[in-house]
């Protein structure tokens, strides 16, 4: 189980006291933020990238992330693999399903996913090594959950992102393998 420290728009009054306790593995949902904040300081940590990936800064994600967690498109799938392929350097990868079908949220439809993962490892071998979901914020997330495992595990897969603060417990519950915790352990943003 991986604690993935949400460290994004924290001030760094905040952050410190959590890597002196000793957590190595931080989560950004911006490049540039996440390049501002962490660069003079990546040395033996885990940094993923948990926000929507524009193509236009693949180069920088693959150059700087561990975990990139936003795959939902085979054109952000032909930029990462051109990449990848460049810098020979490669970042674990997370297809994002967008498990509620919520039209303003990123994340390839749960539909499409099984497809979408195949082309990723044949298309451009691409080695994806789980999921990630956020549950639309009105509804119980246990059912996103369990989608996300199941679809997980039919194209096994093992690695599951999911579970925020506040439902991380249930997130655990369902085989999560990595939270993304922010507010509860930080403050509010
Ligand atoms: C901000 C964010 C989180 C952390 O949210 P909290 O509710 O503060 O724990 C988790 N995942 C994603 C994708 C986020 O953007």
């Amino acid at each position: 189980m991986t604690l993935n420290a949400v460290s994004k728009q924290q001030p760094w009054e905040r952050i410190a006291p959590v890597l002196a306790a000793g957590q190595r593995v931080f989560g950004e949902n911006r490049v540039q933020e996440a390049l501002r904040r962490w660069e003079a300081r990546r040395e033996g940590l885990e940094l993923r990238l948990i926000g929507p990936l524009q193509t236009n800064k693949t180069h920088e994600a693959v150059a700087f992330f561990d975990v990139i967690e936003t795959l939902d498109r085979e054109r952000l799938a032909g930029a990462l693999a051109q990449e990848i392929q460049r810098q020979g350097r490669a970042p674990r990868l997370y297809v994002q399903v967008n498990t509620g079908e919520e039209p303003q949220k990123a994340g390839i439809a749960p539909a499409a996913a099984d497809a979408f993962i195949a082309a990723c490892r044949k298309d451009y071998g691409l080695p994806i090594e789980g999921l990630m979901c956020i549950p639309p914020e009105s509804q119980p997330p246990a059912p996103h959950f369990a989608l996300l495992a199941k679809i997980a595990a039919r194209n096994g897969l093992l690695g599951l992102s999911m579970g925020m603060s506040a439902d991380f417990e249930t997130a655990v519950r369902f085989g999560a393998t990595a939270v993304r915790v922010g507010s509860a352990l930080f403050g509010e943003r």
